[in-house]
Order: structure tokens, then C-alpha cells, then sequence
């Protein structure tokens, strides 16, 4: 079997940019090691900048986006009891975030790859990149227990952090940069209505905490533990103990509390590696970087990444250039690396680090007084909350 892109990895970027392609005329063949199911019920991101709910209305998905997803033209900052609010819309001429969960967005892409008709294989076994240095790598996995080989022109690598893809890539051709973090998420999704119409961060001496929503009828709450904690450890009267202590202000205002339907910790890492491409494999989304969940940009990096490939892959197919394809690495990590910037800026403003001192708690404090209260600080995190604008003209 050949076709033009080989991509590894069902998730939101390798979905994105089979379907990128696809309107572009370009053939590709998906395989994902796990089940649809899995990766559709796959509860992770929920915050979508402007820009990727631009990308998926314009790439014809957005439907259901425009339907069921929540708008939201601000959040609030809350910390010594009290909620700040943050006009994301008047501080960046209009711009607003969309919470409309990471599975529903992968569930538009499946859908939309089912109508197309082209490959997207389940369930695939021993995934293994092949001649990345030349003209015709190729992917060789299992299927149904059946050994299979698809020759390429090119590979994409959205197998995510624990893929195989990046691995493959000789160690002398690649730099990692990494950060592990003293702290990990715990997160529960609820049935409770949600009692803000918008996201509210907390810092609070106890340490950070994060009011979001998923549905009218559903609210994701985390709250910053030790990052090898237990979710054994802790019962859901003892999760909302916690919750209600970090979030409830002076005003009255406080989760509702709900059934917890889904608890789990999640560990935090920064992580980047340079460059994202070796020979015709290139590396898109979390299979080349990682953030801190604080900033809400992984997802929104991975659209950025395949809306950048497919341009560089289009101009490639249709005139031969490799001009975007040879500064894709480049292009990519320009903004990664300002994402990276920004959630490593958000999570040392709104968490407590181990060993801190009462000191450092107070500087914490004036931190927020001043993003709070000054038009300049808060335009610079709402431009970046929203979504930086790409610094190339894409064709
Ligand atoms: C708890 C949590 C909360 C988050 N919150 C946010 C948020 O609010 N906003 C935000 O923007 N981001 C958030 N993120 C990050 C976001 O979920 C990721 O950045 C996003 O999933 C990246 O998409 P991806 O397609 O690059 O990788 P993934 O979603 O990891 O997809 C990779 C896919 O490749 C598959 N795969 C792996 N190995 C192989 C293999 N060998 N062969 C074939 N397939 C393979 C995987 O099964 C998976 O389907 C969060 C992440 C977590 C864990």
C-alpha cells in the first residue's frame, strides 16, 4: 500500500490533519494504537483558543462546536478570597476561549474522516517508522494479526509523548529540553451544574486550584497535589473538602458540589524537542512538546503544528516547493516556545512551590494585585490566553 502522508496517531493532531489534507486533495492513511472508543471517551483538554475554533469552522467541523461549546469572553483570577475578573474580548479587540471537550473535538474529526473514506485504522499493533532519511519511508504495523507495510512521501508523528515516533529518531539528530514540576492535577469531572459562567484560577496558601466547565450540566474541577499522589488516597467528600477550602471566596461564591464521575492525577512536565522534523518524519503536538496544563495551549498547539505541515505539505504537492516544509521546525517552535513561556509564566503565578516561604506567599500576592489591577498585565495574558497569531503568511 502507498500513500502520500502516513500518520501516526488518532488524536486531535493526527485527526487535524488528515482532515487538512483531505480538503487539500492529499491522501494519507491514519493508525492509532487503541480502540475508537478509547480515544473518543478520552476525557483531557477543554479550552479552545480562537484560532483552532477559527480553523475547525473553517475546515467545515465546527459545527456542533458552534452548537454545544460555551464562549467565553473572560475568566476570573481569584486569590485572598476574592475573584478578579479578566475581559478577555475588550482586552484583545474582541477575541474570546470556547470550553468544548478535546473527545468531542475528536469525535467531529472521526466523524468527518468516516465521510471522507480514507484510511483510519484502530487497534494496530508494533507501529514502527522505517528509511526516515529517504524518499520512501514507510510504516509497518499490525492489523486484524496480519503484518502491514504502507509506503510514504512523508510521515507525521502524532503519536503524542509516549509514541514511537520521536524515539525513532537518532539521538544525534535531536535535543530534548525538559522540566519535570514539583506538582501534579488532581482533576474530577461532576455531574453539578457549574456556578461560574467562566473559568476561575486560584491561588490560594493551601496551593493552586481550577474551576472549568465541560457541559451546562458538568464541571471539571483540579486542584494541585504532590505529583506522585495517590487518587486512592483521597475519597470524593475528602476531593470536595479540599475543592470547597481553595475556591470558596469572601462573597458566598463556591463550586456546587455534585456524583464525581471521573477523578485521576495527572503529573506536569515541560517539555520541548528540537527540531521537530527528521529526513520526511515530522513531529506534531504532544509527540514534540509538552506544557503545563495551567496555560490551556496543548491542544491548541497541536492545531497550530498540522495547520502548519499541511500547508508545507500542499505547497509541496501543488508546486514543488519545500519552502514551509524546510522551516516547519522553525515556524513551530517560534510559537512553542512562547506557549511554553506563558504556562511556565501562569503556573509559577498561581501555585505554591514546595519550601516556600510565608515571604514568597506574600510576593505571590502582590503578583496577582498588580495582573489584577494593571490593563497592561492583564492584556498581556489575555492576548496569550486567547491564542498568539502564527508570525508567518501561510498559503
Ligand atoms: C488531564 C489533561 C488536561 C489537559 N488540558 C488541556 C487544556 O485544557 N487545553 C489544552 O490545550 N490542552 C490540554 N491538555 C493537553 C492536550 O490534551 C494535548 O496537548 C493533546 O491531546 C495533544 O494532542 P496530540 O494529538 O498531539 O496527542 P494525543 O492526544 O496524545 O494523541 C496521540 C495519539 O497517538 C496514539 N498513539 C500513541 N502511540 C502510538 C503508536 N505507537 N501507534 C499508533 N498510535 C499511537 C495515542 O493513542 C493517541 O490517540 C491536557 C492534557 C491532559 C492529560
Amino acid at each position: 500500500m502507498h500513500t502520500q502522508v502516513g500518520i501516526i496517531g488518532a488524536g486531535p493532531a493526527g485527526l487535524l490533519l488528515g482532515h487538512l489534507l483531505s480538503l487539500k486533495g492529499i491522501d494519507s492513511v491514519i493508525v492509532e494504537n487503541r480502540s475508537r472508543d478509547y480515544v473518543i471517551e478520552r476525557v483531557r483538554a477543554g479550552v479552545l483558543e480562537q484560532g483552532t475554533v477559527d480553523l475547525l469552522i473553517q475546515m467545515g467541523v465546527g459545527e456542533r462546536l458552534q452548537r454545544e461549546g460555551l464562549r467565553h469572553q473572560g475568566l476570573y483570577i481569584s486569590f485572598a478570597g476574592q475573584r478578579h475578573h479578566i475581559d478577555l474580548a475588550d482586552l484583545t479587540g474582541g477575541k474570546a476561549i470556547t470550553v468544548y471537550g478535546q473527545n468531542e473535538v475528536v469525535k467531529d474529526l472521526i466523524d468527518a474522516r468516516a465521510a471522507t473514506g480514507r484510511a483510519l485504522h484502530f487497534e494496530v499493533g508494533h507501529v514502527v517508522v522505517h528509511d526516515m532519511e529517504s524518499n520512501r519511508p514507510k510504516i509497518t504495523f499490525e492489523r486484524d494479526g496480519r503484518e502491514e507495510q504502507v509506503t510514504c512521501d512523508f510521515i507525521a508523528g502524532c503519536d503524542g509523548f509516549h509514541g514511537i515516533c520521536r524515539p525513532s529518531i537518532p539521538e544525534h539528530a535531536i535535543k530534548f529540553y525538559e522540566r519535570e514540576h514539583p506538582f501534579g492535577w488532581l482533576g474530577i469531572l461532576a455531574e453539578a451544574a457549574p456556578s461560574s459562567e467562566e473559568l476561575v484560577y486560584t491561588c490560594h496558601q493551601r496551593g493552586f486550584a481550577l474551576f472549568s466547565m465541560r457541559s451546562p450540566k458538568i464541571t471539571r474541577l483540579y486542584f494541585q497535589v504532590p505529583p506522585e499522589e495517590d487518587i486512592d488516597n483521597w475519597s470524593d467528600g475528602a476531593i470536595w473538602d479540599e475543592m470547597l477550602k481553595r475556591m470558596s471566596t469572601r462573597d458566598g461564591w463556591k463550586p456546587n458540589i455534585g456524583p464525581v464521575v471521573q477523578k485521576g492525577v495527572t503529573p506536569m512536565r515541560s517539555f520541548v524537542a528540537e527540531p521537530m522534523r527528521y529526513g520526511r518524519l515530522f513531529l506534531a503536538g504532544d509527540s514534540a512538546h509538552i506544557v503545563p496544563p495551567t496555560g490551556a495551549k496543548g491542544l491548541n498547539l497541536a492545531a497550530t503544528d498540522v495547520m502548519v505541515l499541511a500547508s508545507g505539505l500542499a505547497e509541496y504537492y501543488t508546486r514543488n516547493s519545500t519552502r514551509v516544509l524546510d522551516d516547519y521546525s522553525e515556524i513551530c517552535l517560534r510559537r512553542v516556545w512562547k506557549a511554553q513561556r506563558f504556562s511556565w509564566w501562569m503556573t509559577q503565578t498561581l501555585h505554591r512551590f514546595p519550601g516556600e516561604t510565608e515571604f514568597d506567599y506574600r510576593r505571590q500576592l502582590a503578583d496577582l494585585d498588580y495582573l489584577t489591577g494593571s490593563r497592561a498585565a492583564m492584556t498581556s495574558l489575555a492576548e496569550n490566553y486567547v491564542g498568539l497569531p502564527l508570525d508567518v503568511a501561510l498559503a
